[in-house]
This record gives C-alpha cells, sequence and structure tokens, in this order.
C-alpha cells in the first residue's frame, strides 16, 4: 500500500490526521467497534493498511449511525448500487471532493461547451459531481442528464450547432448517444473530449468515435459513491488504468482486491480500507506518468451462483462480444423462489450488418461453460440466446450490468 505513495512522513502527516478520524468515528459504531479494539495507534501508512477492512454493508452500517453532516454547505445524500446490489446511502457535502481532482486533471478548459450527459436525479451523483468539475473549469455546460430514444436526433442536432467540443457520460449511455448520431448521420467535429465515468469503458465506442467524432478522445475517472473519484486517466493511459489522486490510498489485497481509503479532510464518509468488488494491480502506466498507476481488472462478485455453481457472466458476455454482428450482450437470468428457471443471453444486434447464428452460439456456449452444461443438463431449452433491440440497463444510471437477475411472476 504505501509503494503507491512517496510520500514523506511530514507530507503524509495531515493524511494519517484523517485515517485517525475515520477510524475514531468507525469505533463510535457499536456493531463495528469489536472489530476494532485493540488495534494498533495508525502512526504510519503501514498501520493503515493493517485495519480490518470495510465492506459495503458495514459502510452502510456505519453511516446509518453516524448520519454525516457537511461543514459548510449542504450535505447532499446519494443512493449507491441498485445495479446489482442492493441499494445504500453515501453522503457528499457540496462541490463532491472534485477541486481536488481538477487540481491534478483538467479534461475541460474555458473554451470547452461541454454536454453532461449523466442523468441527473433520483439520487445519482455522477451529473453533480460532473458540474462541479465544469463549474472549477469555467466551461460552458449544457446540462442534458438523460434523455429517450426519439429525443437524440434533435438533441445531436443541437449540439453540432453549438459546436459541443466535449461531452460525459456512463460508457453504456455515451454508445447510445454516438450510435444514434452514426445512425442518423451526424456527425460532431468539434468534439474533442468524451468524459466517462461510472463503468468500464466499452471498446466498441471506438468505431462509432472514428465516424461521428474523429477528433474525440476519451478522459476517464474511476470511482464510487462511497470514495468518490479515485483516480483518473487521459488518453495516453490505456482505459483500464487510472493514476490515483494523492488522497486516496489504493491497497491490493488478497485475491487482488482493491480497497481505498479516503483522505481528504472534508471527506464524510468513513472510507478507511473500504472494499468495493473491484479487483486491480498497481503497475507502471505506459503514459510516462511517474509513480504507480492503478489497472482495474473488473468486479470480482460477477459471479452469479445459478443452480448451485458458478456463472463467470463476464467470461461469457466477453466470449458472445467476440461474435461479428454483436455489438453488446448481457445474462438476464429468470429466478423463482431463488432458483434459477432460466438463462438467457441476450444479444444487442441493432444496425449491425452481420446476423449472428443464434442457435450455434448457443449450442458453443452450452459445450463451452461447466456451469450451463451440468445446471441444463436435464432441461437444455432453459438456456436461450436471443436477439434483442436494447439490453436492460438501469433507469437512474443508465449504467448496463452484465448481468439481470428477475423474479419469475
Ligand atoms: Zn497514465
Amino acid at each position: 500500500m504505501t509503494e503507491l505513495f512517496s510520500l514523506t512522513p511530514r507530507a503524509a502527516e495531515p493524511l494519517l490526521r484523517v485515517a485517525r478520524r475515520s477510524l475514531e468515528r468507525l469505533t463510535t459504531v457499536p456493531e463495528l467497534a469489536p472489530r476494532y479494539a485493540g488495534h494498533a495507534p495508525v502512526l504510519t501508512l503501514d498501520d493503515v493498511a493493517a485495519l480490518p477492512p470495510l465492506l459495503k454493508d458495514d459502510l452502510n452500517t456505519a453511516l446509518a449511525h453516524l448520519e454525516p453532516k457537511a461543514e459548510h454547505g449542504a450535505t447532499w445524500l446519494f443512493q449507491s448500487g441498485g445495479s446489482t446490489g442492493a441499494p445504500k446511502l453515501g453522503y457528499a457535502p457540496t462541490g463532491f471532493y472534485m477541486a481536488g481532482v481538477h487540481a491534478r486533471w483538467q479534461p475541460l478548459d474555458r473554451d470547452d461547451v461541454f454536454v453532461n450527459a449523466w442523468g441527473a436525479g433520483r439520487m445519482w451523483g455522477a451529473h453533480f459531481l460532473a458540474a462541479a468539475l465544469a463549474d472549477l473549469s469555467g466551461c460552458q455546460v449544457i446540462a442534458v442528464g438523460s434523455v429517450t430514444g426519439e429525443e437524440y436526433p434533435d438533441w445531436l442536432a443541437f449540439f453540432a450547432a453549438r459546436g459541443v467540443t466535449a461531452i460525459g457520460g456512463t460508457p453504456s449511455v455515451l454508445r447510445l448517444w454516438f450510435a444514434h448520431a452514426r445512425a442518423a448521420g451526424l456527425t460532431l467535429p468539434a468534439l474533442r473530449r468524451v468524459l466517462w465515468l461510472g463503468e468500464a469503458w466499452q471498446p466498441q465506442l471506438e468505431s462509432d468515435l472514428a465516424v461521428v467524432a474523429p477528433q474525440a478522445r476519451r478522459w476517464g475517472m474511476f470511482g464510487s459513491t462511497e470514495t468518490w473519484v479515485v483516480g483518473t486517466n487521459t488518453p495516453e493511459c490505456p482505459a483500464d488504468t487510472f493514476h490515483p489522486l494523492p488522497e486516496q490510498l489504493v491497497h491490493v489485497g488478497p485475491d487482488e482486491l482493491l480497497d481505498f481509503t479516503t483522505l481528504d479532510p472534508e471527506m464524510l464518509n468513513p472510507v478507511l480500507r473500504y472494499r468495493t468488488g473491484d479487483a486491480g494491480r498497481l503497475v507502471a502506466c505506459p503514459c510516462g506518468r511517474p509513480g504507480r498507476a492503478m489497472r482495474v481488472l473488473g468486479r470480482r462478485d460477477n459471479v452469479v451462483q445459478v443452480r448451485g455453481l458458478g456463472l463467470h457472466v463476464d467470461e461469457v458476455v466477453a466470449q458472445v462480444e467476440r461474435e461479428p454482428g454483436v455489438s453488446g450482450a448481457q445474462v438476464l437470468i429468470t429466478e423463482r423462489q431463488g432458483r434459477a428457471t432460466r438463462v438467457e443471453v441476450l444479444l444487442l444486434t441493432a444496425g449491425q450488418d452481420a446476423a449472428p447464428d443464434l442457435e450455434r452460439l448457443r449450442k458453443e456456449l452450452l459445450a463451452a461453460t461447466f456451469t450451463l452444461s451440468t445446471g441444463f443438463q436435464h432441461d437444455p431449452e432453459a438456456f436461450q440466446v436471443r436477439a434483442v433491440d436494447a439490453l436492460i440497463s438501469n433507469d437512474r444510471t443508465g449504467k448496463t450490468a452484465n448481468f439481470v437477475v428477475r423474479e419469475d411472476s
């Protein structure tokens, strides 16, 4: 953990003070107090690394007890999760810690015309966080939020007329924007920057971008509603590699699970070795920036139980997305009283020239995936592959998870 940081003890001291305060706050939570009893005093970054990790439910328990309140301005409540887990609450002060992000990472400047296409409202933070960054950069902001299918062409024509230079959203939503532009034959020649946050970058975006906005380059942020922005990258970095901010300690634990310690003095959430479920490694970034960067390998919890066996949904999705004619995929699991009655692989084929051979793909997946061949050996017809016009996405965040579980009614 400490190798990520080349802090002198002097520079580390204010950060350690924040860690000690988070620890004190966590110790006041009755459910968590026994876990921290008898810990060594936190005098070095190594002492932070020796504390027990905090899981999503732990943080939720702590926040319910602590009810944090910002020292200045409003206290904002946000909802995290909901794509693949039960919703949790997170707190943030006005500004959303973006001053620290802007000090290190400036994808926007005063001359930019920026479309904020992260969905607003419904207690999701990304739209407001991007607005705070735009404020700091002094650019022109077009706060669009989320739009519905038939609205895209008109908005895109407006963006072209306004000479939009930057747009930001989750990769799933950005794909809709650029796919609609491409389908309508619209281009955004002035677009230079595509900001993204909320999901992994989707390489399929590049082919639409090459046609719609050939000058555009991606600028990514990595974080969560609990930690806020942990790291950022630039077009020179690989899309899965981020440079952590100085106030964010990143630690790689067993099974490459990442945990985060947020040491911004304004921080309302006691984020002390908090595990988001993401796995990763500390690497040297090919962009050449000194210091270690964080390569994010994806979530370790994308293994779902299907009839008592683990199904690696990311592997299934990656396999079918390599097929010609497939621009996206998702695993839909239908359950009745906790048992999977049906597993379907949904293939997004809209706007593609080639049509995938669904029955061949189905047979290949059944043969190659132990969980499917074993779990469905008596009723193989309960596993299907079908083409769809749209994948199932979260109405609130616009995120499209690799798997969705539905209750059979
Ligand atoms: Zn880099």
